[in-house]
């Protein structure tokens, strides 16, 4: 996965320099700093992750070779709870990557108002190229090199991409067998029966149905009878185009990796999540047409929500997006050069940082289930997670209002997460 760089808030201005993605996080600290009317020596802190580890993975394959692999966990911010951030298994993972994602989650549980901090972690793997065996001895060796490192007060794994809550088991079984106690809160995104939420996995997608409701009604508009389109039929792409449905709007195209379908009545979504998990894709689904990922994100539409990976809208399609809302349900789906097009032409972008963070917002609640000992109701979760994006959407329109930002969310958004984080730090204090 080759790096993009993102849309600041703050990120937008200038071009496309970034091919090191902490390149932007620093852009972005200075940039809510200029919008607080701070000394940008108040934020430097921000700018230098709390911890940061590399790890050699000895791991023996299955043909009786070993391979070393590396491994790295970054601490970025625990101001207001300790770090939280997934674990990504993927060949391109380096440092300055986890760096990045470790700040974005600082900001995104500041934004939802979770007593988080934010880390990341990874390892330089292809999954896809390692047995089931290959893949836990790999998982277990890098959970026993950084276990002096996480635990449910000081940092807290969860999925990310190319790993998943068998992933998840495997750590926090290794983490429990080596403190001698069971301890759920190790990770976040387990199984249910291991101490996961109700709600955990659709969680990103009824984030992003609540966002978009808000960020409609935000513009005056309905959403029962919004025209729909979206990238991405995975689990936050068909996620959200379940409850979206259900919530009345009509889904008029959705694509994955091979391509795209478009009904202009609105797709029954129920059909055609039955549909890919026969056939592995949407492509060729009887009950619509044809079309390509690129004129998918053209389309005419009330709601385009880009729910497949980075670097989707860019200069060279902006100009021709059909959307009057975007919301961001995949990570960076919008160059710095693609949203500066779509800031220009009136088009309000949710940024990533808000619109999916349901994930994170229900990774807190099963931390805190896990804590207490006591699970809830799925219904609990969901009321609760509701209450939490909105009052983010509140904040954040708040912030656009007060600081003169316009449509520009994604400023407001890092403007309110730095916020929070620079006053808790204040009020706590330089230690020694
Ligand atoms: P997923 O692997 O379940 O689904 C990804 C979907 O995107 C699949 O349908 C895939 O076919 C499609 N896709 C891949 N490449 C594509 C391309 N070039 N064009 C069109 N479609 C393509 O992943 P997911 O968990 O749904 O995550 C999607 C995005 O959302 C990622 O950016 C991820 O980082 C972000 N995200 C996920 C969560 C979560 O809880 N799963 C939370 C926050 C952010």
């Amino acid at each position: 996965m080759q790096w993009r760089a993102r849309g600041g808030p703050v990120g937008r201005p200038g071009p496309a320099r970034n091919e090191n993605p902490f390149d932007d996080v620093l852009d972005q600290v200075d940039r809510a700093a200029r919008v607080l009317h701070l000394d940008p020596h108040d934020a430097e802190i921000l700018k230098h992750p709390r911890r940061q580890v590399i790890v050699s993975l000895p791991v023996p394959l299955d043909d009786g070779r070993v391979h070393v692999f590396t491994g790295y966990r970054v601490l970025h911010d625990t101001i207001r709870g300790p770090g939280k951030g997934g674990v990504r298994f993927h060949p391109d993972v380096n440092l300055d990557e986890v760096k990045a994602l470790a700040a974005w989650m600082s900001w995104k549980c500041a934004l939802v108002d979770v007593a988080f901090g934010g880390a990341k972690g990874g390892i330089a793997c292809d999954p896809s190229a390692l047995s089931e065996g290959e893949l836990e001895r790999l998982t277990r060796r890098y959970a026993a090199e950084i276990f002096d490192l996480i635990g449910p007060t000081l940092d807290i794994p969860a999925p990310d991409v190319g790993t998943d809550s068998r992933v998840m088991a495997w750590i926090m079984d290794t983490y429990s067998m080596k403190k001698g106690y069971v301890e759920p809160g190790v990770v976040t995104g387990k199984p249910l029966l291991l101490g996961g939420s109700l709600g955990r996995e659709a969680a990103t997608g009824r984030g992003l149905l609540v966002i978009t409701r808000e960020a409609l009604r935000h513009l005056g508009r309905p959403l029962e009878g919004a025209r729909v389109v979206i990238q991405g039929f995975g689990n936050v792409g068909s996620n959200a185009a379940r409850m979206l449905a259900s919530a009345g709007a009509r889904i008029v195209a959705v694509s994955d990796v091979r391509g795209g379908i478009i009904r202009e009545d609105g797709l029954d979504i129920s059909r055609l999540m039955r549909y890919r998990h026969e056939t592995g894709g949407v492509e060729g689904y009887h009950e619509a047409g044809p079309l390509t990922n690129a004129e998918l994100l053209e389309l005419e539409c009330d709601v385009l929500l880009p729910a497949a990976m980075e670097g989707q809208i860019t200069e060279a399609n902006a100009d021709r997006i059909g959307a009057r809302l975007i919301v961001e349900g995949a990570n960076g789906p919008t160059t710095s050069e693609g949203d500066a097009i779509l800031t220009a032409r009136g088009i309000t972008v949710v940024p990533d940082i808000m619109a999916n963070a349901g994930g994170v917002v229900v990774s807190y609640f099963e931390w805190v289930q896990d804590r207490n000992g006591y699970f809830w109701k799925e219904d609990v979760v969901n009321a609760r997670l509701e209450e939490k994006m909105v009052a983010a959407f509140d904040a954040v329109s708040a912030a656009a209002e007060r600081f003169g930002l316009g449509r520009d969310l994604r400023a407001a958004a890092y403007v309110v997460a730095m916020q929070r984080i620079l006053e808790a730090r204040r009020l706590r204090g330089l230690y020694a």
